[in-house]
């Protein structure tokens, strides 16, 4: 099974990396929503939201840990930004390896289109 986003995080698919650990990457949204557009995933292959258990939630809030210090970095943090993450066709996901949406530097609207 190929993916986007394991190919991302092994290091077989170029990214513009801005931050790795043993259970996260992050880098930079190829059409970026926002002047900051991050998506941060796990190295270990989770298909979405859905697939969110007791056994890998962990992981998940590791990666709203990890988002917390990239805007911390990219210095969108006093102005606050915002986390997303899409679920299936209606939630509008693409990529099917959960991923955080790390958006901020501009006012997001609410509610979301
Ligand atoms: P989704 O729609 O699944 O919530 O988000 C997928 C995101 O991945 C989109 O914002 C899209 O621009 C981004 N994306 C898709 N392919 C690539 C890629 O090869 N590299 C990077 N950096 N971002 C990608
Ligand atoms: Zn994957």
């Amino acid at each position: 099974m190929s993916c986007i986003f394991c190919e991302i995080a092994n290091g077989e698919r170029a990214a513009d990396l801005v931050y790795e650990d043993e259970i996260a990457v992050a880098f930079r949204d190829i059409n970026p929503q926002a002047p900051t557009h991050i998506l941060v995933i796990p190295r270990e292959h989770i298909a979405g939201p859905l697939s969110v258990d007791a056994d890998n939630a962990p992981i998940i809030g590791h990666l709203v840990a990890v988002a917390a210090k990239i805007a911390q970095q990219e210095g969108i943090a006093p102005d606050g930004y915002r986390l997303v993450i899409n679920q299936g066709r209606d939630g509008g996901q693409s990529v099917f390896h959960i991923h955080v949406h790390v958006l901020g530097g501009r006012r997001m609207s609410w509610p979301p289109g």
